[in-house]
């Protein structure tokens, strides 16, 4: 695992938020002995998001930070959406975020048993019945938040009976649908979860883990409370919609009389440009709409790191948000800015020219090759330095050439001057295009070989520098330019009758062949997941991409890069 001892660790104390402020008042108070147990809790029915990951990193964060304790626990108790797939790829991901849940991995299918015999306290009290209504019986008598609903004509059974249903709906009795176990409340309760919710529902169906062992399920609000209790979880920390069920959850406790964990609200992490629900990004999937959950452009973990994204940029991401207790939604720009800074340290440089045209050094001698030294990180001294073959025939971008530009305009022109990055100045003397399509196929230019790089009389000084790469040495890559998925900043906000597919940036991918320095083949592990982003100089981060095989090499664009070589920048 990764050295853990992110930036976030090394800035200066920060002020607590309001869940360490909690949990710190506990600590004082001794609740449970001082202890300090969080959890993370997903269902495995979807790959994780960035969402997720500030859960992870927030619960994780926590029990690191009290010396207490975080579980992983997998809250599968819909057998019907879930998948060992997910429960594989949850665990890879919170891994990858540099989390360890040591030797507490734990499933709520593992506490089926228990929770059957909670139900079965429940009922002995006469606080839970077999209920024979239809769905849409039950939908229908519920009632409204400003009118009561309907008692079930069920509700009356008695305990006796109601156990031997139960049983028998365990035993397999009964078929899907005909009978619930709902709890026994209130049917005018202004909480619609206290309005007898069910409990257990038939299910015929193959579960992941325990297989045909069971046909009936808990609902997720009498497993996850529970399953925190069972646990001994100290502080049950979950977003924002789960307030209201709180009541519910606390009602179950008491009622079957066991171990109180306190529930902790938080807002949901939601980004611009981007959906986050689950259901969303399986419809993304499935419709190919994207390549698949670890697509690039998708917000899921296997997406971003794909992407090129390091765990140490998504912690710092965490820490940099925060925990609010109000709704918002985070501009992806903030995600942008921690992997920028992050591959800003770590990310060796390279020279690669995403859109090239031809210059000629008139005056170079046809066949030399001369080696010119170039540094790996100027963050890093340590990265040390490269040979740059440079030759008679180069290749820069051709938005860095124009044949009539603004004053201001500080690159290639004919009659200026500009430096090439780590070699010489050169100057544009003329250029050659295609005759039918005005296009620019070459630009011939004289270089003054007083200038070389590094030489004590090289400092003349010109305003702009370039990248290039020599035509000959330069090695040909696969470059896929990412841009947002969606079009609207926030796709959920809809007016009637669009749907978020509506706006799909249908340009959001675009693939070029780019021209590589030829150091990239140098590079000793050039294995994606290993030794593998780069900044290509004034272009951005690039990370190399899975689907690279012998001779063809594919990078993702991670992040376009921004304020660098500031003064070429400043002209678009
Ligand atoms: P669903 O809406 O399908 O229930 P979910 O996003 O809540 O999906 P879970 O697997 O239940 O997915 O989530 C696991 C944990 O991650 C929960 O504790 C949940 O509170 C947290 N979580 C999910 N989405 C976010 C988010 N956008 N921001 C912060 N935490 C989140
Ligand atoms: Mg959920």
């Amino acid at each position: 695992m990764e050295d853990l001892k992110t930036p976030e660790e090394e800035k200066p104390v920060r002020s607590l938020n309001f869940i360490e402020e909690i949990i710190e008042e506990d600590i004082r108070n001794g609740l449970n002995e001082s202890r300090v147990h969080t959890r993370f809790p997903p269902e495995p029915n979807g790959y994780l998001h960035i969402g997720h990951a500030k859960s992870i990193c927030l619960n994780f964060g926590l029990g690191k930070r009290y010396n207490g304790k975080t579980n992983l626990r997998f809250d599968d108790t819909n057998p019907v959406k879930e998948d060992v797939e997910y429960v594989d790829s949850i665990m890879e991901d919170v891994k990858w975020l540099g989390f360890d849940w040591e030797d507490r991995l734990y499933y709520a299918s593992d506490y089926f048993e228990q929770l059957y015999q909670y139900a079965v306290t429940l009922i002995r009290k006469e606080k839970a019945y077999v209920c024979d209504m239809s769905a849409e019986e039950m939908s229908e008598t519920r009632g409204t938040p400003t009118r009561s609903g309907k008692e079930s004509p069920y509700r009356s059974r008695s305990a006796e009976e109601n156990i031997d249903l139960f049983a028998r709906m365990r035993a397999g009795e009964f078929p899907d649908g005909s009978k619930v176990l709902r709890a026994r409340i209130d049917m005018a309760s202004p909480n619609m979860h206290m309005r007898d919710p069910v409990l257990y529902r038939i299910l015929h169906a193959y579960h992941h883990r325990t297989g045909n062992q069971w046909c009936i399920y808990p609902m997720y609000d009498f497993a996850h409370g529970q399953s925190d209790s069972i646990e001994r979880i100290t502080h049950s920390i979950c977003t924002l919609e789960f307030e209201v069920h709180r009541p519910l959850y606390d009602w179950f406790i008491r009622e079957i009389g066991i171990y109180a964990p306190r529930q902790i609200e938080f807002a949901r992490l939601n980004m611009t440009y981007t959906v986050m629900s689950k259901r969303k990004l399986l419809e993304l999937v499935r419709e190919g709409n994207v390549s698949g959950w670890d697509d690039p452009r998708m917000p899921t973990i296997c997406g971003l790191r794909r992407r090129g994204f390091t765990p140490e940029s998504i912690r710092n991401f965490a820490e940099t948000i925060g925990v609010a207790k109000r709704d918002n939604i985070i501009d992806v720009s903030l995600l942008e800015f921690c992997i920028r800074e992050d591959l800003n340290r770590r990310a060796s440089r390279l020279m690669a020219v995403m859109n090239p045209v031809k210059v000629v050094i008139d005056n170079y001698p046809d066949d030399l090759v001369e080696e010119m030294e170039a540094v790996n990180n100027p963050e890093d001294e340590s990265k040390g330095k490269r040979a740059m073959p440079f030759s008679k025939t180069l290749l820069i971008e051709r938005e860095d050439f124009m044949e009539d530009p603004p004053n201001k305009f500080f690159r290639l022109a004919p009659g200026r001057e500009v430096r090439l990055k780590a070699a010489y100045i050169i100057k544009c003397e003329s250029v050659v295009k295609d005759l039918k399509t005005g296009e620019i196929e070459e630009i011939h230019c004289t270089y003054d070989p007083q200038t070389k790089s590094g030489m004590p009389e090289s400092n003349r000084k010109v305003k702009g520098t370039l990248h290039w790469v020599s035509e000959k040495h330069a090695v040909k890559a696969e470059v896929r330019l990412y841009d947002r998925l969606f079009t609207k900043e926030n796709p959920d906000d809809l007016a009637e009758g669009e749907t978020y597919k509506d706006y799909l940036n249908s340009d959001s991918l675009k693939v070029i062949t780019a021209m590589i320095e030829p150091a990239i083949l140098n590079e000793r592990e050039l294995i994606p997941g290993v030794s593998d982003k780069f900044q290509f100089e004034r272009i951005g981060y690039f990370s190399l991409d899975k689907d690279t095989s012998p001779g063809n090499l594919v990078f993702n664009r991670v992040v376009p890069l921004k304020d660098s070589w500031a003064k070429t920048e400043k002209v678009k």
